[in-house]
């Protein structure tokens, strides 16, 4: 039987695939942002991933609070940041992850990176993703924080496939192709994503 639910705080239905995925088996029941009628987002202007989560995690809560609807016991709410660091281009995108040249699509965004690191040598194209998760127990209020790197590097050229955001041209150490070409299955084992998603389980959700 079900006996948790978890509002996952996200508009991004590529984060919301995965974390359903991740949190497969722990018996959650999953509800979003549509359940409460939420369809407004708050201004991002943390200086770190950790800030920016607990930016949304507060306007999701107050959010939530003001909508009326009855929370039951054993419900959690979590929030999100996440985004790429690129070596060669002094850390950047980061925070500014989902909004990094503008208002582009993700095809766009991901020509510009590797526009921007044409001609650089594959050694000098390290990067890496970030994760940092903030949950929230909605009935005692503690609040709990976790992180996840996946180290990699810029790919040459952009590849198709499973994933979201810049995993057609991020490839992660140890392998030969983008994210987006290595599949799903193997994203959510190793993602930065999936770390932080680890530790949490192990702390919050182990005897489920
Ligand atoms: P956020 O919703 O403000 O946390 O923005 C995160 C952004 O970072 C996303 O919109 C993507 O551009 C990027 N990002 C985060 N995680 C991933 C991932 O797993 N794959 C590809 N891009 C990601």
């Amino acid at each position: 039987m079900k006996n948790k639910k978890l509002i996952l705080a996200t508009h991004n239905e590529g984060k919301i695939k995965e974390f359903e995925h991740l949190l497969n088996g722990f018996g959650i029941e999953f509800l979003n942002l549509s359940s409460f009628k939420i369809k407004e987002e708050p201004i991002e202007d943390g200086n770190t991933f950790s800030q920016n989560a607990e930016i949304k995690i507060s306007y999701y809560f107050n959010k939530i609070r003001d909508s009326g609807i009855e929370i039951g016991p054993e419900t959690y709410l979590l929030s999100e940041d996440s985004g790429i660091e690129i070596n060669y281009l002094n850390g950047a995108p980061g925070i500014k992850s989902a909004r990094y040249g503008g208002d582009i699509s993700s095809r766009e965004r991901n020509e510009l990176v590797l526009s921007k690191l044409e001609g650089v040598e594959e050694n000098n194209r390290r990067a890496r993703y970030v994760c940092c998760i903030k949950i929230l127990n909605l009935h005692d209020q503690v609040k709990m924080e976790f992180t996840g790197h996946l180290e990699g590097y810029i790919s040459n050229e952009s590849i198709d496939g499973d994933g979201f955001g810049y995993d057609p041209i991020f490839i992660p150490l140890g392998y030969n192709e983008t994210i987006s070409k290595l599949g799903y299955d193997l994203k959510n084992a190793i993602s930065h994503r999936s770390v932080a998603v680890k530790k949490m389980i192990t702390t919050i959700f182990r005897n489920e």
